[in-house]
């Protein structure tokens, strides 16, 4: 059963995550090009015509001014409105997954807010709240902290499939936010020490294939990694490069199978690795508890 409150805001999320998609466009074209963007108004990259508002709505612009530049003709790429729509994905995503009461009104989400749950039994970054906070505040604001997080993801997918680089400025966002984490921790019982460990029990073992198999990770992926492992803790990082290899490996096969790329050739592992650490972030306890399951 839904209500209609749920609704609203499941519709609001998703215009905001899209608005947000939006403003990663601009960070995405910007950031490697060392332009700031916060300042200075959008232009299209081919005619550098500034953009009015009207150009600038998520997704409808795209769809609705034909598909080009409304001053040059220019074809848009439709890489922009898949940023705004992921970006839009990304927020309903954190929000049915942490706050299901509200969004879906499920039995069992309403269920553990009303028996008093702990805002860390609600989600994986819940656990950065006392946990005295209400558990709705609580899960509202571990869904903006992971919403946070996927919209990093986000830039390194994509600046790394442009450049074949990840900004270390991205990867420092992905630690701190795990600092973040770790010094809320000691009131919500935070197994820091988890975290510690996730930095380096992943991030160490790729440094020394790095070192010893050239071309094998970049060390923007190291850092990615030890940064994701801070994040997660080591059993979800765990989770997180199992996953990203497996996508990465099947890109791979793809690509040679198709001829896109040769066999020597390089290609960005950042997108992988970062799908890697969403599914994660996500889903990773549910998934160990699977595969455990087997034993
Ligand atoms: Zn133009």
């Amino acid at each position: 059963m839904i209500n209609a409150l749920g609704i609203l805001f499941l519709v609001a999320s998703g215009i905001l995550g899209a608005v947000i998609g939006s403003f990663l466009n601009v960070v995405i074209y910007r950031l490697p090009r060392g332009i700031g963007f916060v300042k200075g108004h959008s232009f299209c990259p081919h005619c550098e015509h500034q953009l009015k508002a009207l150009d600038m709505v998520p997704v409808f612009s795209y769809l609705f001014l034909g598909r080009t530049c409304r001053y040059c003709h220019a074809p848009i790429s439709a890489r922009y409105a898949l940023v705004e729509v992921l970006g839009a994905a990304s927020a309903l995503l954190c929000y049915c997954a942490l706050l299901p009461p509200v969004a879906f009104m499920l039995p069992e989400g309403a269920a553990s807010l009303t028996s008093g749950a702990t805002a860390s039994e609600l989600g994986l970054l819940a656990g950065w709240l006392p946990p005295a906070v209400p558990a709705l505040i609580a899960a509202s604001i571990s869904a903006a902290l992971l919403f946070i997080v996927f919209c990093v993801l986000l830039l390194v997918s994509f600046i790394d499939a442009d450049t074949m680089e990840i900004p270390d400025s991205l990867s420092i966002w992905l630690a701190a936010l795990g600092l973040i984490g770790m010094g809320l921790g000691p009131f919500a019982g935070y197994d820091w020490p988890a975290h510690v460990i996730g930095a380096f029990c992943v991030s160490l073992p790729m440094l020394l294939l790095a070192l010893f198999i050239p071309g094998a990770f970049g060390l923007g992926d190291v850092k990615l990694m030890a940064a994701a492992g801070l994040l997660l803790g080591w059993q979800l990082v765990i989770v997180a490069v199992f996953i990203g290899i497996l996508i990465g490996g099947i890109y791979g096969i793809f690509l040679l199978a198709t001829r896109r790329k040769g066999r020597k050739e390089h290609f960005a592992f950042g997108p992988a690795l970062c799908m890697g650490i969403a599914v994660s972030s996500l889903l990773g306890n549910t998934l160990m508890n699977w595969y455990l399951g087997f034993f």
